[in-house]
């Protein structure tokens, strides 16, 4: 068998230890997951009726298009039906632009410590990665403008930034998107958009008339709580977006996703409360991380990365030991963990557990 060349050494994602997996292994019955910034107070309960309800159709195909939850959505982002595209999570949004834009050989500019999908798509697809070093857990819009070649064809920016939860503000952003060639595609994935509440925040669709060479992604999957289902979207100009519908499968996402992203979204008094409780989670943590004198990068989505002062591995190892599972191996800080922010009841036992790791792991606390 004669495989591409270049996804043989491809690593396959890592995603974060499963709960079920950890209590099995360790004799746990108490286990916190922190690390895949999954909503810690579900989804909202209309979502769930909805989906019930929809049970008695599992013998019928979805409609492909999703018309009814893309007028819904394009009513609630102000755009029409035709700049909206959904996907199985928007990690299949960020594959399909890979397949239908990329060429062997064509280069694309991301961040050197960001989402890892970006890469691994275009890995597959034979694109060269050139990775720009975050500055202050920051993307460096300059130094990768400085890096747009004839062949560039996609820019990746992830706002705010997983995993360090950094954003760039709207006037950095703007300048940016005005110096990017018009050829040249700028995918802003706002997964955490609902979260951020920071005014210097920009929102990636209203700058979509401006720039027909942008493309916004967005997901059920974080303050939704959607994760199980899988769906996510892409806002875009229509040119764009039917392009990257000639390469999407007929039936990507299922019918209960759509009825659960339809009521989710209808329901924004529930979106409002997770934000305010997850803006109040950040403040905990920050407040505590500070107590601790453990260094952290800003916060604006539902997740920090902290600086344990140790080699991360070992932290996370003994969190786990304990029942939370948070997330290492973030290639580039070595001695940081990226954790999830939970309810305030969560926050406080992995603190305490963290204090505990940490005294473990020898560092003065
Ligand atoms: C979680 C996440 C996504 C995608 O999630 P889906 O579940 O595939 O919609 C996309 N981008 C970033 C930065 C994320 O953190």
């Amino acid at each position: 068998m004669n495989p591409k060349p270049n996804i043989v050494n491809l690593p396959v994602y890592k995603p974060g230890k499963p709960i079920e997996e950890v209590k099995k292994e360790l004799g746990l019955n108490d286990v916190i997951k922190l690390a895949s910034n999954e909503n810690p107070y579900g989804s909202s309960p209309s979502a769930r009726a909805a989906i019930m309800a929809e049970l008695d159709h599992l013998n019928l195909y979805p409609d492909g298009s999703a018309a009814e939850l893309t007028a819904a959505l394009a009513d609630h982002l102000g755009v029409q039906s035709n700049n909206i595209i959904f996907g199985c999570g928007s990690d299949e949004i960020i594959a399909l632009i890979a397949r239908a834009f990329f060429l062997p050989g064509d280069e694309t500019i991301m961040a050197d410590q960001t989402f890892s999908v970006y890469k691994s798509n275009a890995d597959i697809e034979g694109a060269i990665s050139i990775e720009v070093p975050l500055v202050n857990g920051t993307h460096d819009l300059d130094a990768m403008l400085a890096r747009i070649t004839e062949r560039t064809k996609i820019i990746w920016i992830c706002n705010p930034n997983n995993p360090t939860g950094t954003i760039v503000p709207e006037e950095a952003l703007v300048t940016f998107l005005n110096a990017v060639p018009a050829g040249v595609m700028v995918v802003l994935d706002e997964a955490y958009f609902e979260y951020v509440t920071d005014l210097s925040y920009s929102n990636g669709i209203k700058l979509l008339e401006s720039y027909p060479n942008l493309v916004v992604l967005r997901t059920f999957s974080k303050i939704y709580g959607l994760a199980a289902l899988r769906i996510g979207y892409g806002v875009a100009s229509p040119t764009i977006i039917s392009l990257i519908n000639k390469v999407r499968e007929p039936f990507n996402t299922t019918r209960l996703a759509q009825v659960g992203a339809l009521a989710a979204l209808a329901d924004q008094e529930y979106v409002q409360e997770c934000r305010r409780l997850n803006s109040a989670g950040i403040v905990q943590l920050q407040a505590e991380f500070k107590r601790l004198d453990l260094a952290f990068f800003p916060a604006h989505g539902n997740f920090i990365m902290v600086d344990v002062r140790k080699p991360a591995d070992g932290v996370f190892d003994a969190l786990l030991r304990q029942g939370i599972i948070v997330r290492a191996g973030q290639k580039l800080y070595p001695t940081y963990i990226r954790v999830t922010v939970g309810s305030a009841e969560q926050n406080k036992a992995f603190i305490t557990a963290l204090e505990q790791a940490l005294q473990e792991q020898g560092v003065q606390v």
